[in-house]
């Protein structure tokens, strides 16, 4: 197999680069291009062992650093590893990964030193998705579901569910087959008991999805209410500055502005849109009508009125329009630093969550993370056991909840063991599917054809 380099850190500049090789020649490559002080020659260099000295061109001096040696099987590939760290200049940086290619490695793909992890048996397919998980991971919540998943938390959950269903198949593959032969009967309540502790397991992490895609790709929140209520002031508070163009012209937000706030542990992708009021002004009809799509999408929306003015019309109607769609919502009472002239009690009928902020003074941040947590239950989670899938595993586990469930059924309705086999084939394929035990060439390319180049 060939020797592979790339750069592993951000090519951008900074105090220190990353350029890793691997291969089994990775450290003779390396000893072309560093000159250890500390070590006599990078070739006398134990694994786990770093010099430093000079990265050389030829009898040229490149730049000084440290190189870090790996040897096979211990290193992150499984094969031998060298780490040079220089100085972090893109054109410094450039230059040591050149020397490199030069020397006999050649430029990594997307990933690749991951996938050789993975085919060296270092790690699992969802332990390797789940180094992309930590390096994308933007809240603690999320870093700690990598951090499981990394360990191997979810291989092993899986895993041994998939073992029981192989076991299982096994016997009921040599009592359908051999009927004439003495082997112990399947027992159904077995059976039974086996299927259901696998649809809890499917079932788990099926429930978990849709709060890991909320951690990991934000909340599409829209906010919402007719002009002047103070959309854009509360945008700008959330978001810790101002974006959005405040004035008292009515109408001004015409376009849907759109900014990711970070709220506890919440992303907030916001948009902030025109009101959806009947309006004749057509570039204003068109920021309407964007509005209306938005509503409709989001999965949360703040309400917003004025708690200065008395409500009207286009108050109602949004209160009526958002409680139609049956939307996760959050009304913010604008403006408490002013007179009230609301009756608060009128907005029971709409929503649970009802905040009251001044926006303009930058008051109410917290009651409005405090209406997101109750929304999303955020509280609830377990940072230590919750382990969020990503979409091919959830995928691959809606396939096996759903043939564990037409199993159990079959069996449940007294139909041939054969008819059971096979679902519950089917199902242990799709586990064995999602752990990578049993993924084909292309799942694995497409798992890694998500990565970076250096990872
Ligand atoms: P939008 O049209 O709903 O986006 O409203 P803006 O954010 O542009 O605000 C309209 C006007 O209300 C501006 O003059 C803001 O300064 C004012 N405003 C917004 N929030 C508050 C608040 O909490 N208190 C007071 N007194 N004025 C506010």
């Amino acid at each position: 197999m060939k020797d592979i380099c790339a750069v592993s850190t951000p090519l951008a500049e900074g105090g220190i680069s990353v350029i890793r090789i691997s291969g089994e020649n990775a450290i003779d490559i390396a000893a072309r291009i560093f000159k250890p002080f500390t070590y006599e020659s990078v070739e006398n260099m134990p694994g786990y062992t770093c010099a430093y000295g000079n990265i050389c061109d030829g009898d040229k001096i490149a730049d000084d650093g440290v190189l870090t040696v790996f040897r096979a099987p211990k290193s992150y590939t499984g094969e031998n590893v060298a780490e040079i760290s220089c100085h972090g200049g893109i054109f410094v940086t450039k230059k040591v990964l050149r020397l490199c290619i030069k020397n006999g490695a050649e430029l990594a793909e997307k990933g690749e030193f991951t996938k050789r992890a993975l085919l060296n048996g270092k790690m699992s397919l969802t332990q390797a998705e789940a180094v992309m998980d930590t390096i994308s991971a933007q809240g603690e919540y999320a870093l700690a579901s990598a951090n499981l998943t990394r360990e191997g938390r979810l291989f092993m959950s899986i895993s041994e569910v998939s073992k029981k269903l192989v076991k299982i198949l096994g016997e009921l593959a040599a009592w359908v087959d051999y009927p004439e032969e003495d082997l112990p009967e399947v027992e159904e309540n077995n059976l039974r008991n086996s299927l259901e502790s696998a649809i809890g397991v499917t079932g788990k992490i099926l429930a978990d999805y849709d709060n890991g895609m909320i951690l990991k790709n934000g909340i599409d929140t829209c906010i919402a209410g007719k002009p002047n209520v103070g959309k854009s002031t509360l945008m700008n508070m959330l978001l810790g500055y101002d974006r959005s163009i405040v004035t008292d012209v009515a109408g001004t937000t015409r376009d849907v502005i759109e900014e990711t706030a970070k709220m506890g542990e919440f992303f907030l992708k916001l948009s902030d849109t025109a009101g959806i009021r009947h309006t004749e002004d057509t570039v204003e009809k068109i920021g309407v009508e964007i509005a209306r799509k938005k509503l409709e999408n989001a999965m949360l929306v703040m309400e917003v009125f004025d708690t200065s003015r008395p409500l009207d019309n286009e108050d109602t109607e949004l209160l009526e329009y958002v409680k139609n769609l049956g939307k996760r919502t959050i009304i913010v009472l604008n403006k408490s630093d002013l007179e009230n002239k609301i009756d608060r009690e009128f907005f029971d009928a709409y929503s649970d969550n009802i905040v009251e902020i001044s926006a303009k003074n930058d008051e109410g941040r917290e009651c409005i993370q405090s209406a997101m947590e109750d929304l999303f239950g955020f509280g609830n989670y377990d940072a230590d056991s919750t382990i969020f899938a990503n979409e091919r595993q959830k995928s691959c586990a809606e396939k096996a909840d759903r043939y564990l469930k037409m199993a159990l059924e079959s069996l449940n309705m007294g139909e041939t063991l054969d008819a059971v086999t096979v679902m519950i084939d089917y199902a242990a394929n799709a586990l064995l599917e999602l752990t990578g035990e049993k993924a084909t060439e292309a799942v694995v390319d497409e798992v890694f054809s998500k990565f970076c180049v250096g990872k």
